[in-house]
C-alpha cells in the first residue's frame, strides 16, 4: 500500500492508478481540469438548455437528483436561476435523515422555489437488502446505488423531461474512466450504467431473500426506451469545476448548513455527507478493506481545490482517521436489527489484515501516511 505524492488517496482505493512518479489518476485528473476552457463548457450547456427550454409543455425541462447536501441545493441554483429551466428536483430519501439533512432539503426547495419529488422505498425491504449486503458483501449501502439511478431514470420517463442533471462527474473526480458523452450532450446509457454497479450482482445478493414484486424502483427501465424519448443525460462536474466548499459557500444563501456539533468522527470537514446516519458505518468498512475512507477524500479534495497544502492534509487525516464513527451506532445496530457482538465480528472479517496490523491491542494500518 502506498499514498499518492499530491494528494493523500493509497493505491489501494478502487479503480485508482499510480504513476512512475507516483501520483495517482485523480490527480492527474485535476491536472488536465486546469487545461479545460470552462467558458467554453459553460456555452455549451447554455447551447443544450436553449435547444430543451420549454419543450416539454408546461411539464419539466430536467429532472435534478439530489442528496439533500451542498451539492445539491448548488445544483438546483444552477440549473434554476443561471440556466433558467424548470427544475424537478428528485430525492432518494434516507430512511435516518438528521435533522440538518431535513432542515438542509426544505430550505432549499423552499428558498429556490422548486417542485420536490420525494421516493421512499419499502423500509421492510431495503431494510433487508442492506443487512443482508452487509453480511455478505460488507457494503450496506449498495442497494441505495441502484434505487438512485433506476428511480431517477423512471421519473424522466414518467414526467416525459427530456434531460436529468447529475452533480460530479464520478469519473472526472476519481479518475476513473471518464465518460465524454457530456460533451455531445449527454447520453442514454448515462442515465443507467454507472461504475457502482459492477460491484457484485444485485440478484444474486437478494435471491431467496426478496420477492420480485417488492423492488420495482431498483429495477432501471428500458433502455430503448429511454433512447426512443432521447432523454439527454448529464453531469454538472463537466462544465463547471467542482468544487465542495464553494458549493457549501453559495448553498449557505438558500439555507444550507452544516453540522451544528461540528465535523463527524473521522471527518475533518463539517459540511459534507452530513444529512443522514447509516453512510458512516459503510464508510468505515471501506477503511477496514481499503485503507482508506472519509478524511482521505475530504483531505483530497481539498487539496485539489488549492485550500490546503499536501502537509496539511497528511496532518489532518492522521489525527482523525482512526476515529470510529460511533455517533450513529447504535442507530445503525437498531435499523438493521443487528446484534452488537455480530456487528463487530463482521466489521473484523471485513479488515484486510494484509494492510492492517494490531500493535499494543489496538489496530493501526501497517503503511503510515507521511
Ligand atoms: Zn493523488
Amino acid at each position: 500500500m502506498k499514498f499518492c505524492k499530491k494528494c493523500v488517496l493509497p493505491d489501494t482505493k478502487p479503480g485508482i492508478t499510480f504513476d512512475p512518479e507516483g501520483v495517482c489518476s485523480a490527480c492527474r485528473s485535476v491536472e488536465k481540469k486546469h487545461e479545460i476552457d470552462w467558458e467554453i463548457r459553460s456555452k455549451t450547456l447554455h447551447q443544450i438548455c436553449d435547444e430543451i427550454r420549454g419543450s416539454n409543455g408546461n411539464g419539466y425541462d430536467c429532472v435534478v437528483p439530489i442528496s439533500g447536501g451542498k451539492d445539491s441545493t448548488y445544483q438546483l441554483y444552477v440549473m434554476k436561476e443561471v440556466y433558467k429551466l424548470k427544475v424537478l428536483a428528485v430525492i432518494i430519501v434516507p430512511h435516518l435523515q438528521t435533522v440538518e439533512g431535513i432542515e438542509n432539503l426544505n430550505s432549499a426547495i423552499e428558498f429556490l422555489g422548486i417542485d420536490l419529488i420525494k421516493v421512499s422505498v419499502r423500509p421492510t425491504t431495503l431494510q433487508k437488502i442492506r443487512r443482508t449486503a452487509f453480511f455478505k458483501i460488507g457494503n450496506p449501502n449498495y442497494a441505495e446505488h441502484r434505487v438512485v439511478f433506476a428511480s431517477v431514470a423512471r421519473i424522466a420517463l414518467f414526467y416525459n423531461t427530456p434531460l436529468v442533471v447529475w452533480g460530479e462527474d464520478i469519473g472526472v473526480e476519481f479518475g476513473g474512466n471518464v465518460s465524454e458523452s457530456s460533451s455531445s450532450g449527454g447520453s442514454a446509457e448515462d442515465l443507467i450504467n454507472n461504475d457502482l454497479f459492477r460491484e457484485s450482482n444485485f440478484f444474486e445478493l437478494i435471491d431467496g431473500i426478496i420477492q420480485p414484486n417488492e423492488i420495482f424502483f431498483y429495477h432501471h427501465p428500458e433502455i430503448k426506451e429511454i433512447k426512443r424519448r432521447k432523454i439527454k443525460s448529464l453531469y454538472l462536474g463537466f462544465f463547471y469545476w467542482w468544487d465542495g466548499y464553494k458549493h457549501k459557500s453559495v448553498s449557505k444563501n438558500f439555507g444550507f448548513r452544516g453540522r451544528d456539533l461540528g465535523p463527524l468522527s473521522g471527518n475533518i470537514i463539517n459540511y459534507d455527507n452530513i444529512d443522514e446516519k447509516l453512510c458512516e458505518i459503510h464508510k468505515w468498512i471501506q477503511f477496514l478493506k481499503f485503507g482508506f475512507w472519509r478524511p482521505h477524500d475530504e483531505a483530497s479534495y481539498l487539496i485539489w481545490n488549492g485550500y490546503i497544502k499536501r502537509d496539511e492534509g497528511v496532518h489532518r487525516v492522521n489525527s482523525v482517521q482512526y476515529q470510529f464513527p460511533e455517533e450513529y451506532l447504535d442507530e445503525f445496530l437498531e435499523y438493521h436489527q443487528i446484534e452488537e457482538r455480530d456487528f463487530w465480528l463482521t466489521l473484523d472479517k471485513w479488515r484486510n489484515k494484509k494492510i492492517w496490523e494490531k500493535i499494543n491491542g489496538k489496530w493501526q494500518l501497517k503503511y503510515k501516511l507521511v
